[in-house]
């Protein structure tokens, strides 16, 4: 087989099957354009290296990112991303008009390409057809991660083994307790306004971050919101439930859940209410001089 003198391409298997898709997405291995792609494949002789030398031709010139249908050209045949586009007055390549001419041809083209990922610099090894591109980038394993503090404030993102070196780098304030079962003390709850609590919390030989949230509902109604994420992927959190539990005065007020992955965040959780929630009235009877004690307890499933 000719694929063995060709120890230069790297564009990893040979077959145009399911292979190189990461979980979860197998089942979407066979689709219409398969017939017309091994046609393209077997001209170039191996479906990854002619894929390759194609995927390039939609490589949009100002930001890199792939034109994909619907694909307009200047009126010269030059091609541009639609985001690229809408900022521009004229072709980058030749400066002439942006007309909206469609290029059927390379529409077609695209639909018998596979793109790489776009988190491929992460170790991304899947490549889609581009209808099924956004949907994979959007839950890809390999997207990086985003600093789990709340608040929108921390702009950092990178691989998950780095996520606890970014926290002890640049949260040194945010404290750790050891154990499965300790308690999340937040201190002067009545403070105005929106407030985050977060603390982490470390067992099972992994972290939790703890983050209590208040937040101003309507002029002067306050709900807090009490969640637990784990420093870890989506299929490591299934392992886990976490208690939180607000205990005193003869009372008692539960919550239980999987915790959420910080691939996820927690901002849509707490928008859905799905987490521990309860708003001042409640607070002031479970609190002591305006601190709160949260019992969270983390346990495998
Ligand atoms: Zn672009
Ligand atoms: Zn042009
Ligand atoms: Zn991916
Ligand atoms: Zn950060």
């Amino acid at each position: 087989m000719s694929n063995k003198l060709n120890p230069k391409r790297r564009e990893g298997p040979i077959t145009t099957g399911t292979s190189t898709t990461s979980a979860g997405n197998t089942s979407s291995a066979a689709n219409t354009s398969s017939s017309s792609s091994s046609s393209l494949s077997s001209a170039g002789g191996g479906d990854g290296g002619m894929s390759a030398d194609l995927t390039s031709l939609f490589e949009c010139p100002v930001c890199f990112d792939y034109v994909l249908p619907p694909i307009l050209q200047c009126s010269s045949g030059h091609l541009v991303c639609v985001s690229c586009r809408s900022k521009l007055t004229c072709c980058p390549t030749c400066r002439g008009p942006l007309a909206n001419i469609r290029n059927l041809a390379m529409e077609k083209v695209a639909s018998n390409v596979k793109f790489p990922c776009k988190h491929s610099g992460y170790g991304c090894t899947a490549s889609l057809v581009y209808t099924e591109k956004t949907e994979h980038e959007e839950t890809c394993e390999c997207r990086p991660y985003l600093c789990p503090c709340p608040g929108a404030s921390c702009k950092w993102q990178g691989p998950l083994d780095l996520v606890m070196q970014h926290l002890m780098m640049s949260h040194k304030s945010i404290t750790t307790l050891q154990g499965e079962d300790i308690v999340f003390l937040a201190t002067d709850i009545n403070l105005p306004g929106a407030v985050d609590w977060v603390m982490m919390q470390s067992c099972f030989g992994h972290h939790f971050m703890l983050v209590l949230e208040k937040q101003e509902k309507y002029d002067g109604h306050q709900q807090f919101f009490a969640i637990v994420q784990l420093i870890g992927s989506r299929k490591e959190a299934e392992n886990f439930v976490y208690r939180l539990e607000l205990n005193g005065n003869r009372r008692r007020l539960t919550w239980e859940a999987m915790p959420r992955s910080i691939h996820e965040g927690v901002a849509s959780a707490i928008h859905n209410s799905d987490c521990l929630v309860f708003d001042t009235s409640i607070a002031q009877l479970f609190a002591d001089n305006g601190n709160l004690g949260i019992n969270v307890t983390i346990s495998i499933v």
